[in-house]
């Protein structure tokens, strides 16, 4: 069924913008307009919750995570951004691998198996789409899908 992804996403910055005031971090969403989507709710909702918990898990107090709906060439993207540690180049084709984890000690201490990321990309390719990552170390790291 289709789904109006601004109002959709505006759902799920309500829902999380707490758990980052909580860090003393930003939340931001731009979309404009209505773009439709052909997805299933529950499932769309995961993805950009999982790359949301991962804007704020592996990013400093002060800095903001800002999630960005847009057309471009008749391609629907949605990116997730954030300002934390990044990741570095060597480890940015891994990380959609199963307990594929950056920093194994400092993963540890913040929680998690590292299945999210890989999570997200099936979910992601469930719905025709296809997720990339960029990132500057020490900068943030910028997840994108292009459905
Ligand atoms: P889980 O999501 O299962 O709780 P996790 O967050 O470690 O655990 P993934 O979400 O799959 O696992 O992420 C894999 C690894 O990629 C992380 O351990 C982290 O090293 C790195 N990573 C993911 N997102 C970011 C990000 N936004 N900034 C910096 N590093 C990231
Ligand atoms: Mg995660």
């Amino acid at each position: 069924e289709p789904l109006e992804l601004c109002a959709f996403m505006r759902g799920i910055h309500s829902r999380m913008a707490p758990s980052f005031t909580e860090k003393k971090m930003a939340l931001n969403l731009v979309c404009h307009g209505e773009v439709y989507i052909e997805a299933d709710p529950v499932r769309f909702e995961q993805i950009i919750i999982n790359l949301l918990d991962n804007a704020r898990k592996y990013s400093e107090e002060g800095t903001a995570a800002t999630m960005q709906v847009f057309k471009k060439n008749g391609h629907i993207h949605i990116t997730v951004m954030d300002e934390g540690k990044g990741i570095p180049e060597e480890d940015q084709a891994w990380v959609f691998d199963r307990f594929y984890r950056v920093d194994k000690s400092r993963s540890k201490a913040l929680g998690g198996s590292g299945l999210g990321l890989a999570i997200v990309k099936e979910l992601v390719e469930a719905h025709g789409g296809k997720i990339t990552v960029r990132s500057e170390l020490g900068k943030g790291a910028t997840f994108e899908i292009i459905l």
